[in-house]
């Protein structure tokens, strides 16, 4: 662990505790100047119709290419950036970053699809999204119907008022509204009622349970039947081999996302796939 964290490790401490906490340290002081060097970029994954198979959409993944660690994960320094304040001018930035590109990509003259961005719950409270997503919007001449965004149940279980209102009025703007990791809070779907969503994303967690067996997954085909009473999309996370897809299809699930049907990729690979999609179109 002290070898992996690198030449700024004291270990005259108990390594356990000390070098998570040190290496938060430094990885958080190191936060503070990657907006400024642009260390942060967006992966995209594709989202596809159980149906067809078609790509219908993708989710921007932030990642942050640290000058001397590589590539660090979301699951690393989103909490962080939540901690010391930064998560509002980094949640600006991925929405920004996003639209850009696909101002860029719809420039180009491919085909481009909808993109969901990730909103952090302390984001969600402290920002006024909407305006500034009207704004962001706005700046680069994109229509609302390409972006979309990804919010937690707990984020609207926090303030579910102010919540409602928030959602209200991105729908007036036509922008779509997923609630992800769903299963994975204490919110049930009659509750989700009041909130004006369009999609629903199964956790990973659900997904990763169906096997040949196929015991426990009931849960994951309740889920979809109640989604759909509530006249929502249902996405499955973390889809990874085909008798998950073929499980989930048969039980109605809209679209798919997970490494089965493209993992996470570079912007690049990502513009070279809507190419494709272009020419598949045209012939
Ligand atoms: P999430 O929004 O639930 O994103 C899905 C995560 O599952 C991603 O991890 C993705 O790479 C991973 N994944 C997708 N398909 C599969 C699969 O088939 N198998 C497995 N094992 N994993 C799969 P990632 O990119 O590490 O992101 C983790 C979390 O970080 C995200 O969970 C999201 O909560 C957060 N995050 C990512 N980007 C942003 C962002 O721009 N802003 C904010 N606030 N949070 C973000
Ligand atoms: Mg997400
Ligand atoms: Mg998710
Ligand atoms: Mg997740």
């Amino acid at each position: 662990r002290a070898k992996e964290e690198g030449r700024n490790t004291f270990c005259f401490f108990s390594p356990e505790i000390s070098t998570a906490t040190l290496g938060d340290l430094l990885l958080e002081n190191d936060l503070f100047g990657a907006l400024d060097r642009q260390e942060l970029l967006m992966y995209y994954q594709p989202k596809v119709d159980a149906g067809s198979g078609e790509v219908v959409g993708a989710e921007a993944l932030i990642r942050w290419q640290h000058h001397e660690r590589g590539l660090v994960s979301p699951e690393q320094f989103i909490r962080l950036a939540e901690e010391n304040g930064l998560i509002n001018a980094i949640g600006e930035w991925a929405i920004r970053n996003v639209c850009a590109q696909q101002r860029a990509w719809l420039d180009a003259g491919l085909l481009v699809v909808p993109v969901a961005v990730n909103i952090s719950a302390l984001q969600f409270a402290q920002q006024d999204l909407p305006n500034m997503l009207a704004h962001v919007l706005a700046d680069y001449g994109l229509p609302p119907q390409l972006i979309e965004l990804e919010l937690t149940e707990s984020l609207l279980m926090r303030n579910s008022a102010r919540a409602a209102l928030v959602l209200d009025r991105l729908r007036k703007m036509h922008v779509q509204v997923a609630l992800d990791d769903f299963g994975t809070g204490y919110s049930s779907l009659s509750y989700l009622r009041q909130f004006p969503l369009h999609a629903l994303k199964i956790d990973r967690s659900f997904v990763s349970q169906i096997d040949e067996n196929g015991e426990p997954v009931r849960l994951a085909s309740a889920i979809i039947a109640m989604a759909h009473e509530l006249d929502l999309v249902v996405i499955a996370e973390g889809v990874e081999n085909e008798v998950q897809a073929n499980y989930l299809a048969a039980h109605g699930c809209d679209h798919f996302q997970g490494y089965f049907y493209g993992r996470p990729q570079a912007v690049e690979d990502f513009g070279k796939l809507l190419a494709g999609r272009r020419l598949g179109s045209v012939a």
